[in-house]
């Protein structure tokens, strides 16, 4: 196969859902279609469960699945399929918003009953401020649930995006049957079946009299008018407008019975992108280039805490990439050989020799790399669609064993690496802040301070509203600002002019009073 066809193949993608509407029952569908695995269950779902701190040992426990479960890779039908994982719960939805920088498409889960809910109305803002092309997957219909035409209408209210029915259900609740392929135009029924898949009945035609049989008359009648409907109401899909980011193409099904999960499948693998040009800071990079380049999005900490080695997921943007072969660290200037990069097949992990556009490579890292990191062949590349997030909870970490601080510092440092949470330096009385989105981070970085590096944690609480970034072209008033404001300016980790505002009035007053200052809610800007 040729480098340009290896490509072509690709297709990179991350499943993203509110929690409990079907994202890791579809993922664990989807790998089953693909072979990947053989029986349901194989995939566990990283939820983290708890939102009380009491359990950690389940907290670690779970991160390890989460690691085993980052990117799923398989072949099917000639493509090459890498499902990148999500975490569900929203005190790790920073972890989410990054590994949405290493895909080039989404497909959302929505549950039919529940519609539109808060995660997924958040996610979409960050597939929107990247134009990612959204497919989105409606689930559990086997359930009691709403009128299709309806779901349709929520989702183009609630997410802001066009929608385009490319598949329909037939009955639903108890009186589901399947889906009609409006892509395909055609019809395959299967037999409910939760574990495995089941050979179907496939139908060329809806006018077919005997799918009456099959499903129920008053089922078959219900969907041929409803394709009707769908056909006379909304344009024909828009690939382009798809690509975009524009339009989304909407499935419906059930996860659980394996229904409307192979026609999501099979129309994903044919529209969806295969990998995208990366920004970078300086120009555009295309897949196709030749020189290997790619960036670090997401950092795991081993799970024995006798090695302290990370996993370094990096997402290929071009090239070839290679084993044991001498590639540049571009933050450090460094030369760097990687003889042990690591593949994701399923639920198996394994050394690979070379990889593409589009594939999540695992370095082994004993703390050479940081969120955001790129790499490449000698060029001096920074990819840009890393930005930190404004976080929503604050306190000050105190070193609690003086004996420990320069572990603490240590262990600090190197969490804050891993984009567990985001550190600022008060530049009036030194202290330091962590920020982060969930309360569940405070507690795990305490208990990963003590386990992993030997250093104890204690924080004291602070009331803040927001962290912004502030600039301006306007050094003077920059400067003004900033004695005005002594008490509440920071640095983040990168050194970066950080205001802490306390109150949403004291952000508002802030801004009308300087007018030639930007207050920016995420780190790139
Ligand atoms: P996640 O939090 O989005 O990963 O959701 P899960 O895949 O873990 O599913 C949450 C719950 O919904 C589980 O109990 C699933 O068995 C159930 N579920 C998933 N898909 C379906 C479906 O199509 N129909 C029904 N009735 N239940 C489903």
């Amino acid at each position: 196969m040729t480098f340009k066809e290896e490509i072509k193949r690709r297709r990179t993608f991350g499943i993203i859902s509110h929690p409990d509407a079907g994202k890791t029952t579809l993922t664990e569908k989807l790998l089953l279609f693909g072979g990947a695995i053989h029986v349901a269950g194989a995939v566990k779902s990283n939820k983290i469960k708890k939102t009380a701190t009491s359990d950690f040992m389940e907290i670690e426990k779970q991160r390890g699945i989460s690691v085993a479960t980052s990117v799923m890779g398989f072949d099917y039908k000639g493509y090459k399929v890498n499902i990148l994982d999500t975490p569900g719960h929203q005190d790790f939805a920073e972890d989410t918003y990054r590994t949405l920088t290493a895909v080039d498409s989404v497909i959302i889960v929505i549950d039919a009953a529940k519609g539109v809910e808060s995660q997924t109305r958040k996610l979409m803002e960050v597939c929107r401020m990247r134009n990612t092309p959204v497919m989105v997957f409606v689930n559990k219909l086997d359930r009691p649930g709403r009128d299709a035409f309806e779901i349709l209408d929520e989702i183009e209210e609630e997410l802001k995006i066009g929608v385009r029915p490319l598949a329909w259900p037939i009955g639903n609740g108890t009186e589901f049957r399947g889906v009609y392929n409006i892509f395909e135009e055609n019809l395959y029924l299967f037999t409910p079946n939760k574990q495995t898949l089941e050979q179907g009945i496939e139908f060329k035609d809806i006018q077919d009299s005997k799918l009456d049989d099959y499903v129920s008359p008053r089922a078959a009648a219900t969907l041929r008018e409803d394709i009707e409907l769908v056909q006379g109401v909304y344009p024909a899909f828009d690939h382009e407008e798809y690509l975009k980011g524009k339009l989304a193409p909407v499935f419906f099904g059930s996860a659980l019975n394996n229904f409307g999960v192979q026609e999501l499948l099979h129309a994903f693998l044919q529209i969806a992108p295969s990998p995208l040009p990366s920004k970078t800071e300086t120009r555009e990079v295309e897949p196709d280039e030749n020189k290997f380049s790619g960036f670090v999005f997401k950092i795991h900490a081993n799970m024995d805490p006798n090695h302290r080695n990370r996993l370094a997921f990096v997402k290929i943007c071009s090239g070839h990439f290679q084993r044991n072969t001498n590639y540049l660290h571009v933050r450090l200037g460094k030369q760097m050989k990687f003889s042990s990069p690591t593949a994701f097949m399923a639920e198996k992990k394994s050394i690979i020799d070379e990889a593409f556009p589009g594939d999540i490579v695992g370095i082994p890292d004993s703390g050479n790399f940081k969120i955001g990191d790129s790499i490449s062949e000698g060029e001096v590349l920074n990819f840009k669609g890393l930005p930190s997030f404004s976080p929503e909870l604050f306190q000050y970490i105190e070193n609690a064993d003086p004996m420990k601080s320069k572990q603490l510092a240590k262990g600090i440092d190197q969490l804050m690496d891993e984009g567990v949470a985001q550190l600022f330096t008060n530049q009036f009385n030194g202290r330091k802040i962590i920020g982060t989105v969930g309360a569940l981070q405070f507690e795990v970085i305490q208990y990963r301070l003590l386990h992993e590096y030997g250093a104890s944690c204690r924080y004291e609480p602070i009331h803040l509203y927001k962290a912004c970034w502030i600039q301006s072209d306007d050094p003077k008033q920059l400067d003004d600002f900033k004695k005005r404001k002594t008490q509440f300016m920071a640095k983040d980790k990168h050194g970066r002019d950080v205001f802490l505002a306390d109150s949403s009035y004291m952000l508002q007053m802030a801004q009308e009073s300087f007018k030639n200052i930007k207050f920016h809610f995420t780190s790139e800007f």
